[in-house]
């Protein structure tokens, strides 16, 4: 078992995190019925399914963050992830159902060879980069 504390996020890190999924600037629209105020989703947003949360990197890593958003579609609990690639769910609380979303970068990985069976990867939009070892 691995457990990681999660403590507050400083200015300097909500800025990082707020650049790389809302590209700057989280702004608010209208929510279309409760006419409050919601924040916009961020970029790369995408309802998946079950199945593809379950082959997702999702458990392979621990999120480095998480956060939650009053959206158009709910209340979001999201998950920052290492990867630019991260993931929200939304439940509904009447009807006892969760939906699960994919946000951030669509990644456009370009696969250099630096040794043996090591790859690097690096994204063309983002610029997330990292090295997998394909032997095993
Ligand atoms: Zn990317």
């Amino acid at each position: 078992m691995i457990l990681e504390q999660i403590a507050g996020a400083t200015k300097e890190f909500r800025e990082k995190i707020i650049a790389t999924y809302w590209g700057g600037k989280i702004e608010t629209e209208q929510h279309p019925k409760l006419m409050c105020g919601c924040d916009v989703l961020p970029n790369g947003w995408t309802e998946i399914t079950w199945k593809e949360l379950a082959q997702s990197r999702f458990f392979g890593h621990t999120p480095i963050a998480t956060g939650w958003s009053r959206t158009k579609l709910g209340d979001a609990r999201m998950f920052f992830m290492h990867d630019a690639v991260s993931y929200a769910f939304i439940g509904e609380y009447w009807a006892g159902t969760v939906k699960v979303f994919r946000f951030g970068c669509k990644h456009q990985m370009e696969t250099k060879n630096v040794g043996n069976c090591l790859n690097r990867y690096t994204c063309k939009t983002c610029g997330f980069s990292e090295v997998i070892d394909s032997s095993d």
